[in-house]
């Protein structure tokens, strides 16, 4: 029978030990302060946005929305981020994407202060990441491994696959497995044969964004899967895994919900911790 990794366990471990470190900044008169900068109106946008304040609140970190103008220039993003940055009270910056058009993830990696980009979006913090330097790690994708380690799964020597290739989940995941020794192939949209692929995988992560893609003949017997995918159909939220199918071969399984989502949440506040730490 697979074994759930379920994602809750490790998180309030996490939230805990966050929790202890800003009630004691708060007590000393110095609380955390996370920005989190949105605009557009996104339904997505606002419902993670409000989900991020919420968990700050029960934490004693201070967040603060910074709302973009829906015609918001890069100039008076740049004006925006660039206060944050210097205001000594906000230790973390997080800007929900995506932003209002024409506005893209690069315009505020121009000028987003490395020290506080507690999501990882920063090139310093992705060029850290590639050379295995001490860095604020994209969350989703330090969820996955946070995951594997709450779990005890051996990595190194193993052969990893990773579905997805994007800046904050695939390719992150990617290269923190190749960090714990483990053999990495990076599949996408363009890859050939993938189930004959995804079939060699000792560790098999998936990040695609399409619901129920792997099925039970993608899967080695005894395979661990993490499923990161995070897809609404008819009102119901599935993993990019199909649950029902893989079980019956997995070893072990994430969840979803329950899996990787938790623990992104927390390691996004974790980073907000540290990045205080840091300053
Ligand atoms: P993305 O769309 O930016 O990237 C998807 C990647 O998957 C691309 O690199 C693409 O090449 C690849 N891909 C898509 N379809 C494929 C297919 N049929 N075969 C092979 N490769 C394919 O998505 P993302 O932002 O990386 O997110 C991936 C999933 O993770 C989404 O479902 C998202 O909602 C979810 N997500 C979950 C969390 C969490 O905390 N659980 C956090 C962030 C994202």
């Amino acid at each position: 029978m697979t074994k759930l990794l379920d994602g809750r366990p490790p998180a309030e471990r996490i939230r805990a030990a966050i929790a202890a470190e800003a009630h004691a900044r708060a007590a000393r008169g110095a609380p955390l302060g996370l920005a989190i900068v949105r605009g557009g109106g996104d339904r997505a946008v606002l419902s993670y946005s409000r989900l991020v304040a919420r968990l700050c609140e029960q934490v004693e970190i201070r967040a603060a929305f910074v709302e973009l103008a829906p015609d918001a220039s890069v100039a008076s993003l740049s004006e925006q981020i660039s206060a944050l940055n210097r205001d000594a009270s906000v230790h973390g910056i997080l800007v929900t994407l995506p932003l209002p058009p024409p506005l893209t993830v690069r315009d505020v990696a121009g000028v987003l202060a490395p020290e506080k980009d507690v999501d990882g979006i920063h090139p310093v913090s992705a060029g850290r990441l590639l050379l295995g330097e001490e860095t604020f790690l994209p969350a989703t994708a330090a969820a996955v491994l946070e995951l594997l380690r709450a779990y005890e799964v051996p990595l190194q020597g193993k052969h990893a696959v990773v579905i997805g290739r994007s800046n904050i989940a695939g390719k992150p995941a990617a290269l923190l497995l190749l960090g714990e020794h483990a053999t990495v192939t990076i599949c996408h949209t363009r890859t050939v044969a993938l189930p004959a692929i995804t079939r060699q995988a000792d560790i098999l992560v998936v990040a695609a964004g399409q619901p129920e893609l792997v099925r039970r003949d993608w899967v080695k017997p005894g395979a661990v899967v993490v499923d990161v995918g995070t897809n609404w159909v008819h009102g119901r939220q599935v993993g990019d895994v199909c649950f029902a199918e893989v079980e019956a071969v997995a070893a072990a399984l994430t969840p979803v919900p329950g899996g990787v989502g938790p623990l992104t949440n927390m390691l996004l506040l974790r980073n907000v911790v540290q990045a205080a730490a840091r300053q």
